[in-house]
């Protein structure tokens, strides 16, 4: 067998197109829905994160502006920024830029949002309204893992869904939404003995590692449906996901690349976000 592999950036293409008019038919209701981005220092990764985020705003009409601090910007001095964009009504989504320097405690940061206005989805408010199963700003890159799975019609309920990796903002969530999706769900992470026996029991597997190809077709069944999250910079600058794609290719059923796999779908579920929030929460998607 030879996976069909699903490109991320033509079904994020796609969205977001949709989207688009979505955003029109909102702007003929006098509703201009706006992203702000607060990014501290200079980091350059961090800013062309920002660059794809604001051009991808742009694209969809959604209006968007960045507000850049220093580094040496001060915990409270951020707060209040936050406080500020909570309480201005033309700002719908806020979106806080992470790795913060190590003086700030992010989860001070992230909890200061406001849930209405937390479209990374990352407040225990909405964590926890996603856990539920209330209507909630998911986070982004598990929700593009599910937009994906299922833009293949490819049927979640009642598989074995195996998520390796337990960070905050993809392990955990991801596995998460396949159980509302009634998967039944497996986590591995760096102290799962023999990681192969759970892996080759999945019929979803979800790698969210972020180390370069430590998923080999031995990890894999046959036919199953592998979901690259990680992105990995080999010394030749090139980037490349957890799994093995060439050895992995030959035996799942479906298989998403990097890049161009689940990359483009994050900030497709941002914008998703936006427009959400721009509409109130609770007033359907
Ligand atoms: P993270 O916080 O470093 O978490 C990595 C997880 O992998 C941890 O739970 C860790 O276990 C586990 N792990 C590490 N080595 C392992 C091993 N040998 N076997 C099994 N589990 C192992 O990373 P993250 O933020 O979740 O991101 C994961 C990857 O996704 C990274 O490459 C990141 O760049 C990428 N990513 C991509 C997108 C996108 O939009 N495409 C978005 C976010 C992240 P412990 O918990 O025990 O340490």
């Amino acid at each position: 067998m030879v996976a069909h592999v699903i490109s991320g950036k033509d079904i994020a293409q796609k969205m977001r197109e949709e989207m688009a008019q979505e955003v029109e038919q909102l702007k003929q209701r006098h509703i201009v829905p706006h992203l702000t981005v607060v990014i501290l220092g200079e980091d350059p990764a961090s800013h062309s994160y920002v660059k794809g985020k604001k051009k991808a705003c742009t694209q969809t009409g959604i209006s968007s502006d960045v507000i850049e601090l220093p580094d040496t910007t001060s915990e409270q001095a951020l707060l209040d920024i936050i406080d500020q964009l909570n309480h201005d009504d033309a700002v719908h989504g806020i979106l806080v830029q992470l790795p913060l320097p190590k003086h700030i405690d992010e989860q001070h940061i992230i909890e200061a949002i406001s849930p209405e206005k937390d479209v990374d989805g990352f407040h225990p408010v909405s964590v926890g309204r996603m856990i539920t199963g209330q209507d909630t700003f998911l986070p982004c890159t598990p929700h593009g893992i599910i937009e994906l799975i299922k833009s293949q019609q490819i049927d979640i309920k009642g598989k074995h869904a195996v998520v390796i990796g337990r960070s905050n903002i993809v392990g955990k969530p991801v596995g998460q939404l396949l159980l509302n999706e009634h998967a039944t769900v497996t986590y591995c992470h760096s102290k799962t003995e023999n990681l192969q026996q759970y892996t080759l029991k999945a019929d979803i597997l979800i790698a969210a590692v972020g180390k370069a190809n430590v998923i080999k077709a031995e990890h894999v069944k046959p036919g199953a449906v592998v979901i690259d999250v990680g992105v990995n910079r080999l010394d030749d600058g090139t980037l490349t996901g957890d799994v093995d794609f060439d050895e992995v290719k030959e035996i799942a059923s479906y298989i998403t690349p990097v890049p161009k796999g689940v990359g483009p779908m994050t900030i497709t579920m941002l914008l998703k976000n936006t427009i959400k929030a721009a509409k109130g929460l609770g007033k359907g998607d």
